[in-house]
């Protein structure tokens, strides 16, 4: 059986230091790792991490949370650089709830329209954190004319009204240990096509207490949609493994 962890904060703890550990637990139990950076600096380190270790790979970007001023063209150049060396562009997006400074949020919007404009040009796949700001989503994808299916939204927690505009797009979804107890959560496995599904731990964020790591995927995320639909967990893992490569467009005989 293999697993793919689209979205875990690599570059940080409990990940890094330390990396070696993980990468052979990984490695084991079949399981891939998508590196998502907050930061420029923890971009560097995924590349970095990605070429080090087999189970790894390179996510690059700045999380909403991290965006609080303009953007310099030096700095979407060596983020157009760093994102054509790596695989996906992760963690980027909006947040209107988390961040309540308002005055920052047109710099969300100004930095997320130019990396989507990025990810058109090199043809990268994004994993996107969106809270609260589905319809400023939906105008900058419009707008730069992105192509959907290049789009991940992790961990949806928007209304349905969205979630069906999203998947009639082509966009993927993937689901996390939340899916477990969160209602909201739930609804991506309600509305969202199984050739759609894609599965993350979000590590290192803590699900009830407990830190979220990758071998979760394979323990609570996996299970939750394969009860859902009624599928057995190696004809479920096969589904999200071939929509994961169409996805990151790679090979991973090669790996
Ligand atoms: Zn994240």
């Amino acid at each position: 059986m293999k697993i793919i962890d689209i979205h875990c904060h690599v570059p940080r703890s409990p990940f890094f230091p330390g990396t070696e550990k993980w990468n052979e637990k990984w490695k084991r139990k079949n399981i891939w790792v998508c590196g998502m950076a907050m930061n420029i600096s923890q971009s560097e380190k995924s590349l970095k991490l990605a070429k080090e270790y087999k189970q790894i790979i390179a996510g690059i970007g700045v999380h909403p949370w991290k965006v609080k001023r303009e953007y310099t063209t030096e700095e979407y150049e060596q983020i157009k650089q760093m994102a054509e060396e790596g695989t996906l562009i992760g963690e980027v997006g909006l947040d209107y709830r988390f961040v309540q400074k308002v005055e920052r949020y047109p710099y969300q919007r100004e930095f997320l329209k130019n990396i989507l404009i990025i990810a058109g040009e090199l043809s990268k796949p994004l994993s996107i954190h969106c809270v609260d700001a589905h319809d400023d989503f939906l105008k900058l994808i419009r707008e730069t004319g992105i192509d959907p299916a290049l789009i991940s939204l992790h961990w949806y927690s928007g209304s349905e009204e969205f979630i069906k505009k999203f998947v009639s797009m082509g966009c993927y979804f993937s689901v996390n240990p939340a899916v477990e107890y969160s209602k909201a959560h739930q609804k991506v496995l309600e509305h969202v096509p199984l050739d759609r599904l894609l599965t993350e731990s979000d590590g290192n964020v803590k699900y009830q207490g407990k830190v979220g790591v990758p071998t979760m995927v394979l323990e609570t995320v996996l299970p939750n949609i394969g009860k859902f639909h009624s599928m057995g967990l190696e004809e479920l893992s096969n589904q999200i493994f071939d929509n994961s490569k169409e996805f990151l467009k790679i090979n991973f005989k090669n790996l």
